[in-house]
């Protein structure tokens, strides 16, 4: 009855069962009276010697299973052959020198896929086949992997090995939303080089940095590049919000038909919706009246002073009507602290443009600049450069620096720049 149990080609004759404790002792020996020599192939009948191997097995009734199996060592009775003995093996139901059958083994790495290491170690404790947290990972790592299917649809993007310092590339099988396979770089050439060495992708999703870009038209000319969904939302948030600060006028004209709803929450003197009509105009007189801005930067800066003046007005407007700081301040999403220091001030408050702060880089900006001007634009070689001369500060200091330098670039250069400087996150 128990041999129902040894189906694996009944390699195995079962000679007793034994239950001590909570384990179920299984005493067995192989089935056939000659064994095959791994190395001539010539059947042996001669027994040489006997040794036992103890392997756990798949456990019975809830108890766990432990294996004596009687092993023969065989001569070898070829003369030419080169080995002299050699051991009966059970290929189908235990691997060489293996302390665990393969069908335990493959019921354990069964369970390691699905919980991983140590809530896998808990899990099979209580099914009666235990194994530490170390030996499921190891054999999650030793196990085969499927074979990969080039994906038709790729995802490509940057992988953080360690966050801020190192990056690789991932490759996203966008339809089966499988990993694929892990880059140890961002480096086009390296991405390009997959490209070849796997051609059937027909649609490449990237961000927008430009070394996915050349990859990918590189790699494989023929796919598709789009832009993932994160970066279409991205790019959509930044055109509608430097559409809107040009918009100042509709901004307010739009804050003001919100005012009745916003108001009105019980303060000693709270401020009716419609009486602030001083906005609109006075954020148009106030951008007519500053000179024309030329570039993008310009046309930002007057638009926020605009409507930091109209605001100030406001106050000043609605101070004078009586109203406390705090229901101002409940009213233009202000403190009321910064609601009394416009009160106070004379003139609307205004931040100078180019407020710098030193840094521990300030002391090495000449010299940044003056090997910029030069044509070393590589971030990580400039920090390399002044480290060695005494700066204290970090490699990502010189990094940030390096990307607002390489931005006043002219478009053209910027590419180059870029694969040169390699700091530029996307
Ligand atoms: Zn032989």
């Amino acid at each position: 009855m128990i041999e129902l149990f040894f189906p694996e080609a009944a390699q195995l004759v079962i000679e007793d069962v034994q239950m001590l404790g909570e384990k179920l002792y299984t005493y067995a020996r192989g089935r056939s009276v000659t064994a095959k020599c791994p190395v001539c192939q010539t059947q042996s009948d001669k027994t040489h010697s006997r040794y036992q191997r103890h392997p756990q097995d798949l456990p019975c009734f809830g108890f766990r299973v432990q294996l004596h199996i009687i092993v023969r060592r065989f001569f070898c009775q070829n003369d030419r052959c080169g080995r002299l003995t050699f051991a009966e093996t059970f290929p189908e139901l235990l691997g060489y020198k293996a302390r665990r059958t393969q069908r335990l083994s493959r019921q354990q790495l069964t369970v390691a896929f699905a919980v991983s290491g140590e809530s896998g170690r808990c899990l099979l404790s209580s099914l009666a086949m235990p194994l530490s947290g170390d030996s499921l990972i190891r054999d999650i790592r030793r196990a085969p992997g499927e074979k990969m299917v080039t994906p038709r649809v790729l995802g490509i993007d940057d992988w953080a090995q360690r966050r801020g310092h190192t990056y690789g590339t991932i490759l996203v099988d966008l339809e089966s939303r499988q990993p694929v396979d892990l880059l140890n770089s961002r480096e086009a050439e390296d991405v390009t080089a997959w490209l070849k060495q796997h051609p059937g992708v027909e649609i490449i999703s990237r961000d927008r940095g430009h070394d996915y870009a050349k990859a990918a038209s590189d790699g494989a000319p023929t796919a598709q590049q789009v832009a993932d969904r994160w970066h279409l939302l991205k790019n959509l948030r930044e055109a509608v919000a430097t559409m809107l600060s040009h918009q100042p006028a509709a901004l307010a004209a739009a804050a003001e038909v919100d005012e009745g709803e916003e108001v009105g929450n019980g303060d000693t003197k709270d401020i009716e919706g419609g009486q602030t009509t001083v906005t609109a105009e006075s954020i148009e007189a106030i951008s007519a009246s500053v000179q024309q801005p030329t570039t993008k930067a310009e046309r930002d800066q007057a638009a926020r002073h605009a409507r930091r003046q109209a605001r100030f007005e406001m106050i000043k407007q609605l101070h004078k009507k009586g109203y406390s700081n705090r229901a101002i301040g409940r009213h233009l999403g202000m403190s009321p602290r910064t609601v009394r220091k416009c009160i106070e001030a004379d003139v609307c408050p205004q931040y100078s443009t180019g407020r710098v702060r030193p840094s521990k880089l300030t002391p090495w900006l000449p010299y940044l600049e003056e090997r910029w001007q030069a044509g070393y634009t590589n971030a990580n070689q400039l920090w390399r450069e002044i480290e060695a001369q005494g700066f204290a500060g970090s490699r990502g200091l010189v990094s940030r620096w390096a990307a607002k330098e390489r931005k006043l670039l002219p478009q053209s250069t910027q590419y180059v720049a870029n694969n040169r400087g390699k700091c530029a996150p996307n």
